[in-house]
């Protein structure tokens, strides 16, 4: 079957009306069928419900790794979503491969890690991390309407402390107020769309009231496994909390169908704009073809590609993984290949904490003092004359003096971080020395 055939169309495909009718009986199927509420009632949790509303059977061996992997990590399928699988071939499905348990979840490799992001360690309230002084991540449940088989914070969905009660919620609220610092608070789970709308209404709201949060976004598979959940309630209420930004995870361009498409629209139509963060996952999306077919078709959809994440190492997830030079040889067939704007950043969390790491390919070949060599995405080796009479621009952080004329109306101070650090006129910094090296206890 082609990819942009994907089995779903407006009405419902011969194989929902198949899953359905296993479900249901008779009338009004294709109502429920577009019921959020219906889809999450009728969530496959078992391997016994998969095998019987898709119409397979699981190998027996297998199956007794399977359970021990359902019991470690929750399973949860919507029937949209399970729709999509090909069951002529099952195993290299990408819907399936997402969904689906392996027995492979259970082997921990030695680099594996519970929280390799180190999430909990930046917490400093329950449902808070706060690692990036201007922004923070906001959890507020940990539900998903599907259980990503690749999810990172595997150790957290279906955890029984999410969601966070409204007393947690108002006291993470309250952290966010305290801190003025934070501009940009990113509401994340679990899945926040499976909030009632009354609920995400009132926790906007709030965060509405907070002079210092400039955006809010919201991280949802929402649009990729129930589409159904986003209906005019939602988008009419989402639209009163503007500026409000959504980043979705589309994986592989299956994903996109008729249901999916119209809850896109609806969203970009209330004047959300749209992002997509991919995972790269080995056996579902390791191919530049599939990925430029992605984001093709995600901006066609009002999509902007944001991200495509390597692969963490969370525990359970070894057999996702691909080398970072398959990455890069992504990133090196989209860039200069296609629409700038349909080329998402490539990123590796750091292990340990240390936030999002672009990488790409290097264009840069070589430079003196003043000639750069740099090569384009077909080989061309070019150079560009650095300029001759180039007056820097010292600077000493009086910007009220300065002739750039920066009108810093209600600006911050801001001290420089890092790299910056060292670049900077009016730092002396000359070095940075990670801490713990050797060097800095025999000093
Ligand atoms: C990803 C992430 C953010 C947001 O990062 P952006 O690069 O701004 O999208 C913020 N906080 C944490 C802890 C994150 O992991
Ligand atoms: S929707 Fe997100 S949080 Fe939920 S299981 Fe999938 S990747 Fe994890």
């Amino acid at each position: 079957m082609q990819e942009d055939q994907a089995p779903d169309i407006a009405m419902m495909s011969s194989r929902q009306q198949r899953l359905t009718d296993r479900m249901t009986s008779g009338s009004e199927a294709v109502a429920r069928w577009r019921d959020w509420k219906w889809q999450l009632k009728h969530a496959i949790t078992t391997i016994e419900a998969f095998e019987r509303v898709l119409g397979v059977r699981i190998d027996a061996k297998r199956r007794k790794k399977l359970e021990l992997a359902v019991a470690r990590f929750p399973l949860s399928i919507t029937p949209y979503y399970a729709s999509l699988i090909d069951t002529s071939d099952l195993e290299n499905s990408p819907i399936f491969r997402q969904a689906f348990p392996s027995p492979a979840e259970l082997q921990i490799e030695r680099y594996d890690m519970r929280d390799p992001l180190g999430e909990e360690r930046d917490s400093p309230v329950p449902g808070i991390t706060h690692r990036y002084p201007d922004r923070v991540l906001f959890w507020v449940t940990g539900v998903c309407a599907m259980y990503c088989r690749h999810c990172t914070r595997k150790r957290k969905t279906g955890d029984k402390d999410l969601p966070l009660s409204k007393a947690a919620l108002r006291k993470a609220i309250d952290y966010i107020r305290k801190t003025p610092a934070v501009r940009d608070v990113l509401i994340s789970g679990g899945d926040p769309l499976l909030l009632s709308d009354e609920r995400l209404d009132w926790i906007l709201g709030e965060l509405r009231t907070i002079k210092h949060v400039e955006v809010i976004r919201i991280g949802t598979r929402v649009p990729v496994v129930l589409p159904y959940r986003v209906t005019d309630d939602l988008v009419a209420m989402l639209k009163k909390h503007h500026p409000l930004w959504i980043n979705t995870q589309f994986n592989h361009p299956r994903e996109i169908t008729q249901s999916s498409r119209e809850a896109l629209a609806k969203l970009a139509d209330v004047g959300i704009p749209l992002g997509n963060q991919s995972v790269l996952l080995a056996g579902v999306n390791d191919c530049p073809r599939i990925i430029r077919s992605l984001v093709h078709k995600l901006v066609m959809n009002r999509v902007r590609p944001y991200y495509i994440y390597q692969c963490d190492l969370s525990e359970g997830l070894a057999h996702f993984r691909t080398p970072i030079g398959k990455g890069i040889e992504i990133m090196e067939s989209l860039i200069g290949h296609t629409s700038g704007f349909a080329v998402p950043a490539y990123v590796v969390d750091a292990p340990g904490g240390g936030g999002k790491i672009r990488l790409n390919p290097n264009y840069l070949l070589s430079w003196s003092t003043n000639k750069v060599v740099l090569r384009n995405y077909e080989g061309v080796i070019t150079t560009y004359k650095e300029p001759d009479s180039y007056e820097a621009n010292f600077c000493d952080r009086e910007c009220d003096e300065c002739e750039l004329q920066l009108k810093l109306e209600d600006g911050d101070e801001w001290r420089a971080v890092g790299i910056e650090k060292l670049l900077a006129d009016f730092d002396s910094t000359i070095s940075l020395t990670p801490e713990g090296s050797g060097r800095r206890e025999c000093g």
